[in-house]
């Protein structure tokens, strides 16, 4: 069922012929560029034009009456709400764990230099709801933020037609749960631009979705694309677009178990990419014979054979481990499953992933949904250069610098030294003016 992609004998580029989807954010960001424009310029008649298109649904007023969210609450089944609470619950033990202390280092005495971290005053989290409804990624957004300390935060969502044009009703149960007020019915590049510019929410323009200063969440491709449009007139996140599983195993995994993972990702959205890498030919027939008899008996079958199919999953065949490390490596994917012996040890030596599973035990479902851990995770190789989100991504590091006048006297040479070799010399002036007849 996978496409073999055969890697033994060694390469030593394997980058560039690892599966990954044609329709790259690039080619999307293009094909969205003219609906953010449009949202930037008429504010709700545009958003709610893209909500006609693309969610079938013509809200009248975009954001969610709190009395909804506090209602949707209260229709929620008590063991979706007690598997909510223990997610939420988890979640915050690990987020509480990542608070930075402000840290004052003195550099001389009478100089010191305070790392201050601040949160920042107002973000959008996105919540998707196109294919699969995510009230878990409302945890995922929400418990960071609000470990950071954010003020303000507000929740954007598409519409479903069969809940009366507002988000899904687990979605905004989780909401309430956590103590979310601030909700719009939007989804898509549409709500990124609405987050980032701000709008009007109704056609007399009498309430607005003010501008945010972050905006943070997964997506689908359209979702992705508008945050590297808009990044620059507000913060992002890493992308976290389609997700993504790739699993270095060997002969010691459970060729069912390493089937019904990369099932349980390609379940998301068409695009999503499944990588299995193995030096074994044996568990690489096995997983797919696997595939062949889970795959038919899954509940969204169609959506999970076109992803496995799509040129962006497939068989990594390896000469061993270390080749496979390399290969690993080389994707960078947003998930990492290591399912071989001594997986902690390979796992340890892995530099790219989103996040790492290790062993036989702690499959991806179990950390998109009650690990502690973070789901939103970089994707399409951004693991190379970001991480997931954290109470981190909504903070920012102040530096407070204090120097007495004795030690801006005694470093004051350097500056003046340093200014003059970048031909800057008002700078230096800018120290020496301090001390009249003292430095030249
Ligand atoms: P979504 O909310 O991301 O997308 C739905 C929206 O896309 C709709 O509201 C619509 O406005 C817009 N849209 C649909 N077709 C469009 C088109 N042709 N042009 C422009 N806009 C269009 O929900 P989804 O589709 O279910 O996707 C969720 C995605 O999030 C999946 O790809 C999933 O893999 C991913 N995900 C990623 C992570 C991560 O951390 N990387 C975590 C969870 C989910």
């Amino acid at each position: 069922m996978l496409t073999r992609i055969d890697l033994r004998g060694g390469t030593p580029d394997p980058r560039r012929l690892l599966p990954r989807a044609q329709l790259d954010v690039s080619v999307a960001v293009e094909r969205i560029r003219p609906l953010v424009e449009a949202v930037r310029e008429h504010g709700y008649s545009a958003i709610r034009e893209a909500s006609v298109r693309f969610d079938g649904v013509s809200p009248e007023c975009l954001r969610v009456p709190v009395e909804a969210i506090r209602a949707a609450e209260g229709t929620l089944d008590p063991q979706v709400r007690a598997a909510l609470l223990e997610s939420i619950s988890r979640a915050r033990k690990v987020h509480a764990d990542q608070r930075r202390a402000d840290h004052t280092t003195q550099v001389v005495p009478g100089g010191t230099v305070t790392e201050r971290w601040v949160p920042v005053d107002r973000v959008g989290l996105y919540v998707p709801g196109g294919l699969a409804m995510y009230p878990s990624t409302v945890v995922m957004n929400v418990v960071p933020a609000q470990a950071a300390g954010v003020r303000s935060l507000v929740v954007v969502s598409p519409p479903q037609q069969d809940n009366g044009g507002l988000p899904d009703p687990r979605v905004l149960a989780a909401c309430a749960l956590l103590g979310v007020d601030e909700v719009y019915a939007v989804g898509g590049a549409q709500a990124v631009a609405m987050l980032a510019y701000g709008a009007a929410v109704d056609p007399a323009g009498a309430e607005r979705c003010a501008p945010v200063d972050l905006v943070t969440g997964p997506g689908n491709i359209w979702v992705t694309a508008a945050k590297r449009l808009l990044r620059g007139v507000v913060g992002i996140d890493a992308e976290a677009g389609p997700t993504e599983i790739a699993i270095l195993a060997d002969d010691t995994a459970d060729p069912a178990h390493v089937a019904a993972d990369l099932i349980s990702q390609a379940e998301h959205d068409p695009l999503a990419a499944s990588v299995l890498v193995t030096p074994s030919l044996t568990l690489a027939d096995a997983v797919d014979a696997e595939l062949a008899r889970q795959v038919p008996a899954a509940k969204h079958a169609e959506r999970i054979s076109t992803a496995l199919r799509g040129e962006q999953s497939g068989v990594v065949l390896v000469d061993d481990l270390e080749a496979g490390l390399r290969v690993v490596d080389a994707y960078a994917a947003e998930h990492l499953e290591i399912q071989t012996e001594h997986a902690r040890d390979w796992a340890m030596r892995v530099r790219n992933a989103g996040a790492i599973f290790v062993g036989a035990w702690s499959p991806v479902s179990l950390g998109d949904y009650c690990a502690g851990s973070n789901h939103v995770l970089p994707t399409g190789g951004c693991a190379r250069h970001s991480s997931g989100l954290s109470v981190q991504s909504f903070l920012r590091g102040i530096h407070l610098v204090e120097y007495t006048r004795d030690a801006l006297r005694e470093v004051a040479p350097h500056v003046v030294t340093l200014a003059g070799v970048e031909d800057l010399p008002a700078h230096g002036q800018a120290v020496s003016v301090r001390f009249p007849g003292e430095t030249s």
